[in-house]
């Protein structure tokens, strides 16, 4: 495994460090990844030379952060090179919050800078100097750990996890990441002290969770952090599921099916959205669980789900946008798909509900669910049934702006002013379109513009809101049966 090449522009930048009297390592995940044949992400440096000595050496560098790191740029095409980061040997101060290092110490050996690294597999160093011949410094026998596929922390695993305790989330990460494993004293340790994630930021740990949950084994990731009582730290909602049973159409526990539908999502190499809605799809199931054993039920749980998904992603930070879009996977994941109920105003209706643009995600979370229950309908042909029902009815008007009129025609037609009156005729028009898209003609709407533009407003904002409400509930209604006589939940 040890052919290894660095990039020209990396020996180049090596190069001027060295002719300027300086040491120059490639560190971190990109040795770790030359060694294991991979290409490396980013390429990072480790010398002795000081930030300033580094920007002095090249004229085309950005002091990036407060930790002693610049970035060089060159003039490579390939994105992963385009900065390369040079960052001065450095030794952490003393924790005393658990959380940052007091202070960022430089250090003068690459033995120090290799000594202060989370773990073994991220602790080696390749000496770029042109007669080194590519010689590793691997003071912690990383490369015996890569050889046997194990993650292990550097020093006494207590030690580093105390220090920092996002490492917790960070071995588990590579091992997800790498599909290696704990090493048993490592994995004691993270045991003992995972609690100290609590004074962990937010973000930090969202960082490391997407990253988690976009590797190949994400699902295990979950089950271990699960198991070694990491878990509670970071989502401790969906520890909820564990040991909750099912009725009679699961035969796996809420947690095991939540996982099971993520491990599907990671099989199908679905999207970092699709993947955590399907973590989640079923995350509101413990706290709308009525009855036990065959018979029990979930009803609502999509909209419990929904309530915990937005509470859960804003406390870790999540973009807005994508939280919202989550939420709305696990609130609509339940949709009806069999042929003989789902109408083309149904389909409509869903195409409204939850926009076009994700459609596709829906059916994805849905196919993990079905997967993931471990008795999966022989059914795929509903599911197939209802988007060729959504492509038929795609072109059809869902929202108000697809309507013939718009609110200019309604205040000249009906010669009426602006304000309220005019979303709301609006929206009676929409619904009225949904039912039966043939009304969407210039003509028929502008006559029931004059007639409604007759009423008051009080009247109209009701009659907007019914119509809104009896159809959702004709569609809630449908769903209610369709649960009856199927007794899916
Ligand atoms: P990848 O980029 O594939 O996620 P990486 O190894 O480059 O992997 P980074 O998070 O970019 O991971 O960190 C770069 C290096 O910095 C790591 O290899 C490790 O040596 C060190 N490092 C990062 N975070 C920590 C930490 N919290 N404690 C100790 N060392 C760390
Ligand atoms: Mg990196």
């Amino acid at each position: 495994m040890e052919k290894i090449e660095e990039k020209k522009e990396v020996r180049t930048i090596a190069a001027v460090l060295e002719h300027a009297g300086f040491e120059a390592y490639l560190v971190g995940g990109c040795v770790r990844d030359l060694l294991l044949g991979h290409t490396p992400k980013d390429w990072d440096i480790a010398t002795n030379a000081t930030p300033d000595q580094v920007q002095q050496l090249f004229p085309d560098s950005v002091y990036e952060n407060a930790f002693g790191t610049v970035g060089v740029k060159t003039d490579s095409e390939d994105q992963t090179l385009k900065i390369v980061e040079v960052t001065t040997y450095r030794i952490e101060g003393k924790y005393s919050d658990m959380r940052h290092p007091d202070e960022v110490r430089f250090a003068s050996t690459i033995a120090e800078d290799l000594s202060r690294r989370d773990l073994t597999v991220n602790a080696m160093a390749m000496d770029l100097r042109a007669g080194a011949a590519h010689e590793i410094i691997d003071p912690f026998q990383g490369r015996q750990d890569l050889r046997a596929r194990v993650i292990r922390a550097v020093g006494d695993p207590e030690a580093r996890f105390q220090e920092d305790a996002l490492r917790i989330l960070r071995a588990v990460r590579f091992g997800a990441q790498l599909g290696f494993t704990l090493d048993h004293a490592t994995e004691a340790a993270m045991k003992k002290h995972a609690g100290l994630l609590e004074a962990i930021s937010k973000e930090r740990i969202r960082d490391e969770f997407m990253k988690m949950i976009m590797t190949d084994h994400a699902h295990e990731a979950i089950r271990l952090m699960e198991k070694d009582g990491i878990l509670k730290y970071v989502l401790p909602e969906l520890e909820e599921g564990v040991d909750v049973g099912q009725n009679k159409h699961h035969i796996y526990s809420v947690f095991e099916h939540n996982v099971r539908a993520l491990q599907y999502a990671v099989e199908q190499h679905f999207d970092l959205d699709v993947r955590i809605a399907s973590l989640l799809h079923d995350v509101g199931k413990p706290r709308s669980k009525r009855g036990e054993g065959p018979d029990c039920t979930f009803y609502g749980h999509q909209v419990v789900g929904e309530r915990m998904a937005l509470q859960i992603l804003d406390r870790l930070r999540f973009p807005k946008d994508m939280t919202e879009r989550i939420a709305l996977l696990i609130r609509e994941h339940m949709f009806v798909y069999d042929p003989d109920t789902v109408t083309d105003a149904g389909a409509r209706r869903l195409v409204r509900r939850v926009g076009k643009e994700n459609l596709e995600a829906l059916f994805q979370v849905r196919e993990g669910d079905r997967i993931g229950s471990g008795v999966p309908k022989a059914q795929p042909y509903r599911l197939r049934h209802l988007k060729f029902r959504i492509e038929k009815v795609s072109k059809d008007p869902v929202s108000a702006k697809m309507l013939k009129v718009n609110g200019a025609d309604v205040i000249t037609g009906a010669d009426m002013a602006p304000g309220p009156k005019v979303g709301f005729i609006l929206a009676i028009l929409l619904e009225e379109v949904l039912d039966d898209p043939s009304l969407n003609t210039k003509e028929i709407l502008m006559d029931k513009v004059r007639q409604l533009a007759q009423l008051d407003e009080v009247k109209l904002r009701e009659m907007a809101k019914f119509a809104k409400r009896s159809a959702d509930d004709a569609q809630t209604r449908i769903e209610e049966e369709m649960k009856k006589k199927y007794f899916v939940q």
